[in-house]
């Protein structure tokens, strides 16, 4: 077996060392032509993996829980903090859900396109997950361009200044520069306390983007984001 494919071998190059012109003409086409199939299949392999879009696990589109005033939520799907007791397990992986398309951008932002709709909130999952960033950039995008004075808000796992801001990449840079307010970090639950307003965790911050990008340190949303438990009130200043 193995012998009669390597005879087969040197006798299709056996042309190249006898002179005959026209076979060797036919094996130098036969082996570019090998070789374009090759690099072509590469191209191939390689938009698809581009063209790949996020999955998404859900859209609210009146939620009062994740951010204020009443918002439209998308929640992402794929996580790689996997946090003890995370909320939202299922969506760690990163098929959970249906694919991002752009018919479900046109559906987030008609539901945004209503006076009592504050904002935009993003969930995961992870948003700042590789996998995820393009997504969420062209729905940023176009969201600031459709609603310059709604507010956009985000829940990521990552720390703002250690890893977003000091990672430097492009497209992390680019999601952060639509954000208005991040509420970062990782779930802690022996940091869980059900007082805390928009958060889990009292390890989370809620971060002012614009001026934290600004001045390239943390600045925190300016406000007491906890409860008075049992008073009734939502929110006191
Ligand atoms: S970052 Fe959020 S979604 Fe990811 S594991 Fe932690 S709590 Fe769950």
């Amino acid at each position: 077996m193995y012998q009669r494919k390597c005879s087969g071998v040197k006798s299709f190059f056996t042309p190249l060392f006898t002179g005959n012109i026209n076979k060797m003409i036919f094996v130098i086409a036969k082996i570019l032509h090998n070789f374009e199939f090759r690099i072509s299949n590469f191209e191939l392999k390689i938009s698809h993996v581009e063209e790949q879009t996020m999955n998404y696990a859900t859209i609210k589109k009146f939620d009062i829980a994740n951010g204020p005033g009443v918002r439209v939520s998308l929640f992402v799907s794929g996580c790689r903090h996997h946090c003890k007791n995370c909320f939202n397990k299922e969506a760690w992986d990163f098929n959970y859900g249906k694919p991002f398309t752009e018919e479900v951008v046109k559906e987030i932002l008609d539901a945004c396109d209503h006076g009592h709709i504050e904002g935009l909130s993003l969930l995961g999952g992870e948003p700042f997950e590789k996998e995820n960033r393009g997504g969420l950039i062209s729905l940023v995008k176009q969201f600031k361009e459709r609603f310059p004075d709604k507010t956009i808000w985000c829940y990521t796992g990552f720390l703002l200044d250690d890893e977003l801001m000091a990672s430097g990449e492009a497209d992390v840079m680019e999601l952060l520069s639509y954000i208005d307010v991040i509420v970062d970090g990782r779930f802690v639950e022996e940091l869980k306390n059900l007082a805390l307003m928009f958060r889990g965790s009292s390890n989370q911050r809620i971060i002012n983007v614009p001026e934290t990008l600004k001045s390239g340190k943390v600045v925190l949303l300016e406000g007491k984001w906890e409860r008075t438990m049992g008073s009734g009130d939502i929110y006191e200043q």
